[in-house]
């Protein structure tokens, strides 16, 4: 049989196949994937292949194959540097909440995430909410930004959580896909998908109210089916991504708009420092490429403090 890991608790795996039923499934024995040294070998958003054991009256699978991922998700973890954790899997898109006000999210939160995300070769669309909260400055600097983001191809919507403003053009995103919300803690990420599905509770809020107590708790994602055609991982106490460890002349490569001009850089190794003929710093004195963005790269590519911060995304 072959189903989606909606749930991992430990050693079992909740798998739904196609026809909409559950399964508890295990792994027996050693299983070895691919050469990614994770703590879990399989994660929320596998889809695998299981054979059904009957024990005790009881249906329970064991998983004995995992299809190839289209992408996955990470979490280091600082202490076992080596040792990552896979948070899910089969990812389709992930909605980065960004709000001017009441938290401020910074360009270089977001430029940072972006950069992650094109990594992991995951689609970000941008949500600039809270847009009913706004004094004229405010709502100049979303149209600013959003601007900003879309002349390199993000997706960008204005949108209020509690109004509703636009919330019905992220619901038609979501149409068919799997997706994911990020951002900082209070942006109105749990707001906003309430507004999708009423119904749904995610833990997001539970866990890291959990987590300012100073409790450790082991974070596990989950998938949810919606009552429209959409699914939505939820990774409990987790803001974003970790960062992906990546070398210096790739850093260029996910920001979609250098990477554009890349090829007409004088050198091909090209890190658009000090290099003579870059394609890039013109762009930026032409103010074709953006000053936050460029200081963004600068950022990422001096590998500064926060990115190791970041690393650890718990609130
Ligand atoms: P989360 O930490 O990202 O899940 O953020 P929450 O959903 O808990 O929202 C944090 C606070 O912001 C709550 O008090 C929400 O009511 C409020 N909030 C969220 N979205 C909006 C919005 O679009 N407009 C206004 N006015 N408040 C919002
Ligand atoms: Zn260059």
């Amino acid at each position: 049989m072959v189903g989606t890991v909606y749930k991992s608790t430990g050693s079992w795996y909740s798998v739904k196949t196609m026809n909409g039923k559950f399964y508890q499934c295990r792994i027996k024995g050693r299983f070895r994937i691919d050469d990614i040294k994770s703590t879990n070998p399989i994660a929320v958003g596998d889809i695998v292949q299981f054979e059904l054991e009957t024990k005790n009256n009881e249906e329970t699978g064991v998983i004995n194959r995992i299809e190839e991922r289209k992408n996955y998700i990470v979490r280091k973890s600082v202490k076992l540097s080596k040792q990552t954790h896979i948070i899910a899997s089969n990812i389709d898109q992930v909605f980065l909440l960004i709000t001017i006000n009441n938290p401020q999210t910074f360009t270089s939160f977001i430029d940072r995430f972006l950069v992650t995300a094109e990594a992991y070769s995951i689609k970000t669309i941008l949500l600039f909410n809270k847009i009913d909260t706004y004094n004229e400055d405010e709502l100049l600097e979303v149209k600013y930004l959003a601007s900003l983001y879309r002349k390199i191809g993000y997706e960008c919507i204005e949108i209020s959580a509690v109004t509703g403003e636009n919330v019905d053009k992220v619901k038609a995103l979501m149409e068919n896909k799997v997706s994911m919300f990020s951002g900082h803690s209070g942006v109105g990420k749990s707001t906003l998908v309430n507004a999708i599905e009423p119904s749904l509770d995610l833990k997001t809020k539970e866990i890291s109210e959990q987590h300012m107590q100073g409790q450790h708790t082991t974070t596990f994602a989950e998938m949810f089916d919606l009552s429209f055609d959409a699914k939505i991982i939820d990774t409990p106490g987790i803001k974003g991504f970790g960062v992906v460890d990546m070398e210096q002349e790739e850093v260029g490569d996910y920001f979609p708009e250098f990477f554009a001009l890349k090829q007409d850089c004088k050198f091909n190794n090209c890190l658009h420092l000090k290099e003579p003929k870059c394609a890039v710093k013109e762009a930026l004195e032409n103010d074709d490429i953006s000053y936050s963005r460029y200081r963004s790269y600068l950022q990422i590519l001096e590998g500064e403090e926060e990115s190791y911060r970041t690393d650890n995304w718990d609130n």
